[in-house]
């Protein structure tokens, strides 16, 4: 069976040797690193999941091409059922961990991958989508854990791209008969330190002219060349000199952990290469892919945040004694209604999903719907976080710490002054889980996450059929022209 455990994933990574440094410092084991472990834990969650009786609808499917049990996050959406289950999946993760599932990029990645490449032999007659699928086949089989790395560094926003330094951009600088030479950076990439594989795709629409920057691959995790450069931050800090990290807001699965991922002449065999110079496919793979990641991870795994937020709210509010109290309760309607409006969407999008292109057998989600769940969540997500602070009082930053209620010195007065409906430990427990919230990292995480929300302004502007709008208001006002 195409399954592996929690422990076999754990394994794979301990033999990987990635060029990593975390905080100035050079990282020698990622599984000993006690921000490395988070991600590694995270994502071993999603592997022993996967073989839970209880989430397995969720969380397996039967692949397409080789007809075995594998991880959802390995398989290409092949109905609105599929689709419907994918965005399950992101809320169900999300809920569990608290933070990024780490193979949710690398999954919407390879779905566009499997509809773009499928359209381009089509069209030109290449073999990429056979290529594609061999080493899907490869990637299920082996049941690898994969990131996927989509943003560039870009360099100065103001300029295009040929007036910048190549290098912002991941480009081919030479191909010969055995593969392509990469290099450039991808920035914020999401747990592919610890992933098996990086699925990389171009981060942008390109014009004839471009070709070199029109490169699609997948690439191992160690792979001479690459230098991962982890995030670091006060969470960091507080994670590796805690003692214990069950005294953490999201004590086993931390924050989102994200790196920068240099490639420097990365060799790529051919049989990793799924697009290789074709400009005039780059717009259809960026918007293949944020089609489906939007419904993804810009919507249904903020669901699943929310409803921890939600959960925590309504936790400070009965330990401090103002569940009953009229205005909270209205608080917590409103956290309700915000998270459920992009619920809906995400419904909405897998429910309005079709096949593309006709004849690919790749389902994809409705591209209004997917940008909709996303910025609904992106505005909503901070009032949530808002709400919360409210809700909680002014303990979620103010909170001495759990090592004080074990200080025999302190105790008495942590007990007697922190205690209220409930037990001050409680107390001190539901402030820093909503501390890792709306202090955290978590606001620009759900803004930019998936996309900056002027990119669905966009094309909401692009999909919303405006003239059909146009039409029947005319109709309405008894405009004939
Ligand atoms: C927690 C987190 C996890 C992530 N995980 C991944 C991942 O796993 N893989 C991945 O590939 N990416 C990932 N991302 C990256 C994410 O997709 C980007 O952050 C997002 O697309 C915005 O890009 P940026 O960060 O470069 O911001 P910028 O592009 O610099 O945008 C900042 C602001 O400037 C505006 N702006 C930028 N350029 C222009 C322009 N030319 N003209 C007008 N306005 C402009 C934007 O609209 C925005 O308001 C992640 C991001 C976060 C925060």
């Amino acid at each position: 069976m195409a399954l592996k455990s929690a422990e076999e994933y754990r394994q794979s990574v301990a033999k990987q040797h990635p060029r990593l440094f975390l905080g100035g410092k050079k990282v020698e084991d990622v599984l000993a690193d006690p921000v490395m472990q988070s991600a590694v834990e995270a994502t071993a969650k999603m592997y022993s999941m996967a073989e839970e009786p209880e989430y397995a609808e969720i969380m397996t499917a039967t692949s397409h091409l080789t007809g075995e049990k594998i991880n959802r996050n390995l398989h290409i959406s092949r109905s609105v059922e599929d689709l419907e289950k994918r965005a399950e999946m992101a809320l169900l993760t999300s809920q569990k961990l608290g933070t990024c599932n780490y193979r949710c990029v690398g999954c919407d990645t390879l779905n566009a991958l499997a509809s773009v490449t499928w359209e381009m032999d089509q069209k030109n007659g290449s073999d990429y989508h056979t290529r594609f699928n061999n080493f899907l086949t490869y990637l299920q089989n082996n049941d690898l854990a994969c990131s996927g790395a989509v943003t560039d560094a870009k360099g100065d926003r103001s300029k295009k791209m040929s007036e910048v330094d190549p290098d912002m951009y991941v480009h081919v600088t030479e191909k010969n008969a055995d593969g392509i030479i990469v290099r450039g950076a991808k920035l914020h990439q999401s747990g592919a330190t610890v992933a098996n594989e990086t699925v990389v795709i171009p981060g942008g629409f390109l014009r004839p002219g471009e070709e070199k920057f029109a490169v699609a691959f997948v690439v191992e995790n160690s792979t001479p060349g690459i230098t991962y450069i982890a995030q670091y931050n006060a969470y960091s800090a507080e994670r590796e000199t805690c003692g214990n990290i069950m005294e953490l807001g999201n004590p086993e699965y931390g924050q989102r952990e994200t790196c920068m991922m240099i490639f420097e002449d990365v060799f790529i065999p051919w049989e990793r290469v799924f697009m290789c110079g074709e400009t005039e496919f780059t717009g259809k793979l960026i918007s293949s892919f944020a089609k489906v990641h939007r419904m993804n991870c810009g919507g249904a795994c903020k669901v699943g945040f929310a409803d921890i937020v939600i959960g925590a709210s309504l936790l400070a509010s009965e330990y401090s004694g103002t569940e009953k109290v009229p205005h909270i309760r209205e608080m917590i309607t409103e956290m309700v209604r915000h998270s459920e409006a992009a619920h809906a969407c995400t419904i909405a999008a897998a429910v309005k999903g079709r096949e593309e292109p006709v004849g690919s057998g790749v389902f994809m989600p409705d591209d209004m719907f997917g940008n909709v769940a996303k910025i609904t969540t992106a505005y909503g997500f901070w009032q949530i976080m808002a709400l919360a602070g409210d809700i909680a009082g002014g303990l979620v930053v103010t909170a001495p710490s759990l090592k004080d209620l074990k200080n025999e010195e302190t105790r008495p007065y942590i007990e007697k002054y922190l205690g209220a409906a409930a037990p001050a430990e409680k107390r001190l427990r539901i402030s820093k889980v909503l501390q890792n919230w709306t202090a955290g990292l978590h606001g620009p995480g759900t803004w930019h996450g998936a996309g900056s929300p002027q990119a669905q302004k966009i094309a909401l502007y692009r999909s919303a059929n405006l003239d059909e709008k146009k039409k029947v208001a005319k109709e309405i006002a008894g405009i004939n022209d």
